[in-house]
């Protein structure tokens, strides 16, 4: 009958181990959820329990990758035209920029808006060609932009013109 004693000792003894093996280590909660992730594939151990937000984190991460299979299956059908591969490179894409990142792009548009409205402002939305006050202004070039590129956001070759007046303007130009 000395068994049951010595076990509950040895029992004792290692839960004393263990405590002092743990002391200063506290698991953390990060560590803890990745090694209840680990233990998933056993169902039994979630039986009845919730889980956390582990099935939102997997849902998250393989929603892409079934996308992306899904796009590279139907592209798989489809043979790649020698067009369609220089479409994607760009380089005889008519909008190809050379290079130009998006961000220098995006900085000339605001440039030229900004050139725009100070054009505008300055002529108090009066077409310089009609006298007419508001409607679908332009901002438009005296010297032509494509032909005078360091013009292009200068103040003195810009006026305010209608739709119309514009219209005439580049027409009576290409007559000329
Ligand atoms: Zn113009
Ligand atoms: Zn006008």
């Amino acid at each position: 009958m000395t068994q049951i004693p010595n076990r509950i000792m040895i029992l004792t003894e290692r839960k004393k181990k263990r405590s002092s093996w743990n002391k200063g280590k506290k698991l953390s909660e990060k560590h803890r959820l990745k090694l209840s992730i680990a233990h998933q594939g056993n169902v039994g151990y979630w039986r009845g329990k919730k889980r956390p937000d582990i099935s939102e984190k997997l849902s998250g991460i393989i929603r892409p990758k079934e996308v992306g299979r899904k796009i590279s299956e139907s592209l798989k059908g489809r043979k790649h035209s020698e067009e369609w591969k220089e479409k994607i490179r760009g380089e005889k894409n008519p909008n190809w920029k050379g290079g130009v990142s998006f961000n220098y792009r995006q900085g000339y548009k605001k440039q030229q808006m900004k050139w725009r409205n100070a054009i505008l402002e300055r002529d108090d939305w009066v077409c310089q060609g009609c006298k007419k006050r508001g409607g679908k202004l332009c901002a438009h070039h005296i010297k032509d932009w494509k032909d005078y590129p360091n013009l292009r956001f200068n103040l003195n070759n810009g006026i305010t013109l209608c739709k119309e007046c514009h219209q005439l303007e580049h027409k009576s130009r290409l007559n000329n």
